[in-house]
């Protein structure tokens, strides 16, 4: 168990797509693990392993429904719209307002391998649709209106 340094925007590591997970080895799971420490210090509700430099479709959501890990993760459906404050933490000190879907349901697989199916919403749905854009080389500031330094 270990923090990780996030990548800031500005790195081009950002700016890459990530690759599929073909295998979930110790080192993914070392990753994850890392990631949720990384996370819970930063006090973030989400984490892709791209912010900490690596190039895999991995992301992790701390959310009121709970602390979940997405393996190379797909949008299933989306429906509905919202539209509210985002941050990252790539993005320090920043927030924005971004459009989003309400309702999110998505497909991936967990730690062991396993594929489940979650429909999400409001923050949550918002939190994985942030998250997943990671994974697209996409930052939020790239949706964002009303870019400022207070929240
Ligand atoms: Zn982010």
């Amino acid at each position: 168990m270990a923090i990780r340094k996030i990548l800031q925007l500005g790195d081009e590591t950002l700016r890459k797509k990530s690759f599929t997970v073909n295998e979930i080895n110790e080192k993914t799971i070392q990753l994850l693990d890392d990631m949720k420490d990384t996370l819970d210090k930063a006090q973030g509700a989400g984490l892709a392993a791209v912010q900490v430099g690596v190039l895999r479709r991995i992301f992790i959501v701390d959310v009121d429904e709970g602390f979940f890990e997405f393996i190379n993760p797909e949008i299933i459906s989306t429906s509905g719209e919202q539209y509210g404050i985002e941050g990252c933490l790539s993005v320090k000190g920043k927030w924005g307002d971004v459009k989003r879907p309400y309702k999110v349901t998505i497909k991936a697989q967990n730690r062991k391998g396993e594929y489940f199916t979650i429909t999400a919403k409001d923050f949550f749905a918002k939190a994985i649709c942030h998250e997943y854009d990671h994974l697209e080389g996409i930052v939020y500031v790239d949706k964002a209106d009303n870019l400022r330094s207070e929240q």
